[in-house]
């Protein structure tokens, strides 16, 4: 039982990391991203909606985001907790996740926080913007989302700190280094993969 999440700026592997902790503590890997990605690709009216703001690299409205993570949360596979990538992002949403955990009568166990430098971050981003042609991954997209990051969210990681939730992680290095790294700072804090 752990509900977690994971943060940092885009192109710091918290996607990678996700998969791989989550498979590790048997909970899903909930990324609102993957989930946005997945309904514009299956042209639901969701995706409909949030093409736009995606491919501009803007924020999806807090209600359509918090909606979405609710129900994906009362999913039986995330009875036992979960991992969000990439939620909550502002102060509205991590409100709502409170209300929501409380409604579970649980809260959050940890916040790991991937530390990466911009530079490193503008270089990963841009090779999968090659590998993987993702339209939110051009240059100047990419720019902007680096700065929606630091004026929205990175202020959000001082609420979790007050909370003395997060475990810090240089997230520079081999894959699997990196999963070592937060495994441990998770272990050291109780949670046990
Ligand atoms: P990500 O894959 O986490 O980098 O998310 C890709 C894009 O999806 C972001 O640039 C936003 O447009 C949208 N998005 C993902 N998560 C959120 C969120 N929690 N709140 C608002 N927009 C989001």
């Amino acid at each position: 039982m752990a509900n977690l999440l994971i943060v940092g700026p885009p192109g710091a592997g918290k996607g990678t990391q996700a998969a791989r902790l989550a498979a590790a503590l048997r909970v899903p890997a909930v990324s609102t991203g993957d989930i946005f990605r997945q309904n514009i690709k299956e042209q639901t009216e969701l995706g409909k909606r949030v093409t736009a703001i995606l491919d501009a690299g803007e924020y999806v409205p807090d209600e359509l985001t918090n909606e979405l993570v609710d129900d994906r949360l009362a999913q039986p596979d995330a009875e036992r907790g979960y991992l969000l990538d990439g939620y909550p992002r502002t102060a509205g949403q991590v409100e709502y996740l409170d209300g929501v955990n409380l409604r579970r009568g649980e809260q959050l166990d940890a916040v790991v926080r991937l530390i990466a430098d911009t530079d490193e971050v503008v270089r990963r981003l841009s090779a999968r913007a090659l590998e993987q042609g993702r339209s939110d991954d051009t240059e100047e997209v990419i720019r902007h989302r680096l700065d929606v990051y630091e004026r929205e969210t990175a202020p959000l990681i001082a609420i979790f700190e007050e909370r003395g939730l997060v475990v810090e992680v240089d997230g520079i290095g081999a894959v699997d280094e990196v999963t070592e790294r937060i495994l441990a700072g998770l272990a050291a804090r109780g949670i046990e993969a």
